[in-house]
């Protein structure tokens, strides 16, 4: 059985879904653009911010903000967490247990009921790392 959202596909949101699945590079929406006019070069930015919006409402997708300022898509549904480089911006996925015990132990101290939460972390990229090494040895 095919779920709703896949019936109604078009063979637009089809591509862009693709294109999202295929990097694991977090593409904002204007990326996300560049990346489908290869294979749909009349369409227009307006049209993938409401496909991309129809996805994520979907759950086909995931919208990500990683507080830069824009909402990032990730074709990659498994719970995880992201990463972020401070320098050069890339994020990677973190894949680990989710922390229950911080729901947990946020409930207690806030007597709200947590449903869920959103973590992300911040460093510096491997690149980034090594290259900050060399400019102190230099
Ligand atoms: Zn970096
Ligand atoms: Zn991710």
């Amino acid at each position: 059985m095919i779920p709703a959202s896949k019936r109604r596909m078009t063979l637009q949101r089809k591509i862009i879904l693709e294109e999202i699945e295929k990097v694991n590079a977090h593409p904002a929406a204007d990326e996300v653009y560049e990346l489908v006019r290869g294979r749909l070069p009349k369409i227009s930015l307006g049209t993938v911010y409401r496909n991309l919006e129809i996805l994520s409402e979907s759950g086909l997708i995931r919208k990500l903000d990683l507080g830069d300022g824009q909402w990032r898509f990730d074709g990659n549904l498994k719970d995880h967490y992201h990463v972020q480089c401070i320098r050069c911006g890339r994020i990677g996925d973190v894949f680990c247990k989710p922390c229950e015990d911080l729901e947990e132990s946020v409930q207690e101290k806030t007597e709200f009921e947590i449903l869920s939460h959103r973590l992300d972390f911040v460093g510096l990229c491997p690149e980034c790392k090594r290259k900050e090494e060399q400019q102190w040895q230099d």
